[in-house]
């Protein structure tokens, strides 16, 4: 489907936005969750299939409706079992979703952008720059329009784009697939992450429930800055000191509260984030936040001056935090021959393997 037609879409509102859409069309108020129930549990493929709204009404919101999502055009499956599927946004643009299988769970890596315009130093979707924010349909359809959907266990904002740099569209996506009127996912098995956009960081703790994950890399400005340029606008200090504040009221996003999990993701770069100096820098910046350090081994693209870091370089980081009490995790590499890898979603139309 294309973005010419001049229906307004369905797919992808919130319970509150489709009962703005039913008071505006003289509607029942019940109406606005049947329709969700249609769109988010039935997966109705357009307004015709929804039998329990009366035949006249079918017709007329034909004029004026749609149930509009993106189909995925091309998916490579890598050696080690990650899927890579690629979609055409309504615009054009092209994004890209990974599925990677492990031992006891399936996760749904989705992008809320097609590329992204925050420009980290170290990631190959900076060098595409923006395309285009994606909307709550475009985002929700790389799980609606999954074959393997109903085997999905965790999904992740991790793929291509920051997510509060869309934070309207992210958050009405976050809402369909955690209500009960929506997909009805848990949302302690959704985890949102970015690089900390303040403002919209304060929404998705205030509106949502799902686990966040900071992209951290570096605890000291001046080696955060280099390769993280929202450090200019939104300094880690400041991400963190938000984050403190939150846990020392007890509220979200604290694993005390029993409602979401936080987590510090650190790119593993030979010399630049892996030195052992850099290491006890974040411990001393998160210490007595609850939270966990996930540390994810750079996967290398060409034209770029960075190394991915030793392995004893990555283990004494890991240790360093642990002999802290810091929960700190190694994340494996997956999907790297199709592409498919951390920070290697790039909207490439060429990267079909299968
Ligand atoms: S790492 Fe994330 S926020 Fe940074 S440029 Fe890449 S997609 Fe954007």
């Amino acid at each position: 489907m294309t973005g010419s037609d001049p229906r307004a879409n369905l797919y992808g509102a919130t319970l509150s936005g489709l009962e703005r859409i039913v008071e505006i069309e003289a509607q029942p108020r019940y109406r606005a969750r049947q329709i969700a129930e249609w769109l988010y549990r039935h997966h109705a493929p357009d307004i015709d299939a929804m039998t329990n709204l009366p035949a006249p009404t079918r017709v007329d919101w034909n004029d004026r409706y749609r149930i509009a999502t993106v189909q995925h055009h091309q998916a490579g499956t890598s050696g080690d079992g990650t899927q890579k599927h690629v979609w055409d946004a309504f615009g054009g643009d092209v994004y890209e979703t990974a599925l990677i299988p492990e031992a006891s769970r399936l996760t749904l890596c989705v992008s809320s952008q097609a590329g992204c315009r925050i420009g980290c130093k170290f990631c190959l979707t900076a060098r595409k720059g923006l395309k285009q924010s994606l909307s709550a349909a475009e985002i929700l359809s790389q799980y609606r329009n999954l074959p393997d959907r109903d085997r999905v266990t965790h999904i992740v904002f991790m793929g291509m784009g920051e997510p509060l740099d869309n934070a309207d569209a992210v958050i009405d996506a976050v809402s369909v697939l955690t209500s009960d009127w929506g997909y009805g996912l848990s949302p302690r098995r959704i985890t949102v992450s970015t690089v900390g956009i303040l403002p919209e960081l304060e929404r998705l703790l205030d509106e949502t429930d799902v686990n966040v994950a900071i992209s951290l890399h570096a605890a000291r400005r001046e080696e955060r800055l280099p390769i993280v340029p929202s450090e200019n606008r939104y300094p880690i200090a400041d991400i963190v000191a938000l984050l403190r504040d939150r846990a020392r009221l007890a509220l979200p996003p604290f694993a005390a509260t029993g409602r979401r999990r936080l987590s510090f993701e650190i790119t593993m770069l030979d010399g630049i984030t892996d030195r052992p100096a850099q290491a006890a820098a974040v411990r001393d910046l998160i210490s007595g936040i609850p939270s966990r350090v996930n540390l994810i081994p750079w996967n290398p693209f060409p034209g770029t001056q960075f190394r991915p870091s030793e392995r004893t370089a990555i283990e004494a980081y890991q240790a360093l935090l642990k002999r802290a009490g810091i929960m700190t995790t190694v994340r494996e590499s997956r999907g790297q021959d199709i592409g498919a890898a951390c920070g290697l979603l790039a909207g490439r139309r060429e990267s079909r393997v299968d």
